[in-house]
């Protein structure tokens, strides 16, 4: 009896051992000012932009941009979303895109609002804003750079990415690049729990991402479809909520009435608990004069809710798509 309570005791010490807190996945997600519990997120804008320069990966430098002009830009306009209950947001900009960790630090200590920033490469465009290595290294070496991210922070500066975010080009077939790009993804999501967000349109191209990841053992509901709004054939969203998939209707920025149809669509066919909403906005271009016209992160307060409740919606769909689903995606 006694002999067994020791192994049985040892064996909990030595779990335990293994697993410090810092790896426990589920419980923690990093924040551009370091981790926070994922109970913490509370309303949640998963895809928004606070600067994104399209100059292409063979040009991009940090030097296209000052700080402090950004940081007068974007401010007012996470102060507005704040008041509307707006407690994190997951910034899309990817790596030679312009992201940019202690912009994000910045603003995210002068807002108050909680910045989550990614790893990992966009493919889409042809591949304009994928660096050379990209081509020449192999899956693994690139979730070996992406991982590195995830466990020693950005570039030196300490900073560790809350989400993976990749991009492809749409096709019949995904391009070997791309299926590279996947695959990094998966091998990345493997070591570290973060969870996979691709940019992509279409659920052609979409599907063949989650059998990628299928292959590789990875269920789908580590998978966001990004940009499913461009999906005309609502059955698919269908089959891709009844696979587990996450579906980001995510471009409410610019436009409402196709996200007032796919909502509704959602709710009629009980998949909302397989959706994520966000508006795609922002963001300063460095290629603009003072940065152009920034688009605010506004519509979904100001202009879906309202359109939605009156056909029905509830204080506890909202609550299921900007907070529990967040939470239960990343
Ligand atoms: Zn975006």
């Amino acid at each position: 009896m006694s002999k067994l309570l020791i192994s049985i005791l040892l064996s909990i010490l030595l779990a335990s051992c293994q697993n410090p807190p810092s790896n426990n996945f589920d419980d923690y997600i990093n924040t551009v000012t370091g981790p926070i519990s994922i109970d913490s997120l509370g309303l949640t804008l998963i895809h928004e932009h606070m600067l994104v320069d399209f100059i292409g990966a063979d040009s991009i430098n940090s030097d296209r941009w000052n700080r402090d002009s950004v940081v007068r830009k974007v401010l007012p306009y996470l102060l507005e979303v704040k008041k509307h209950g707006v407690k994190t947001i997951l910034d899309c900009t990817p790596s030679f895109l312009a992201k940019d960790p202690l912009l994000l630090k910045e603003l995210s200590e002068k807002s108050g609002i909680q910045i989550l920033t990614n790893t990992g490469y966009y493919g889409a465009v042809g591949g304009k804003y994928l660096p050379e290595h990209a081509y020449s290294e192999s899956a693994e070496e690139l979730s070996l750079r992406w991982t590195d991210e995830f466990e020693n922070g950005i570039e030196g500066t300490g900073i560790k990415p809350g989400f993976i975010k990749i991009s492809v080009n749409e096709a019949d077939t995904l391009s070997e690049i791309d299926q590279k790009l996947v695959k990094a993804a998966g091998l990345t999501h493997q070591k570290t729990g973060l969870t996979i967000a691709s940019h992509t349109g279409t659920w052609k191209t979409a599907v063949q991402e989650v059998r990628i990841l299928q292959e590789m053992g990875i269920d789908p509901s580590a998978f966001v479809w990004v940009h499913a709004q461009a999906e005309q054939d609502f059955d698919n969203y269908q089959k891709a909520a009844e696979m587990g998939v996450w579906i980001s209707l995510d471009g409410i920025g610019w436009a409402i009435d196709p996200y007032v149809d796919r909502l509704l669509f959602a709710k009629e066919n009980r998949f909302l608990n397989r959706v994520l909403i966000s508006h795609d906005a922002g963001w300063y271009d460095p290629a603009k004069p003072s940065g152009g016209d920034f688009q605010p992160f506004t519509n979904i307060f100001e202009k879906l809710i309202p359109i939605l409740n009156e056909k029905g919606f509830s204080q506890a769909d909202w609550n299921q798509l900007l907070i529990d689903n967040p939470k239960r995606a990343f």
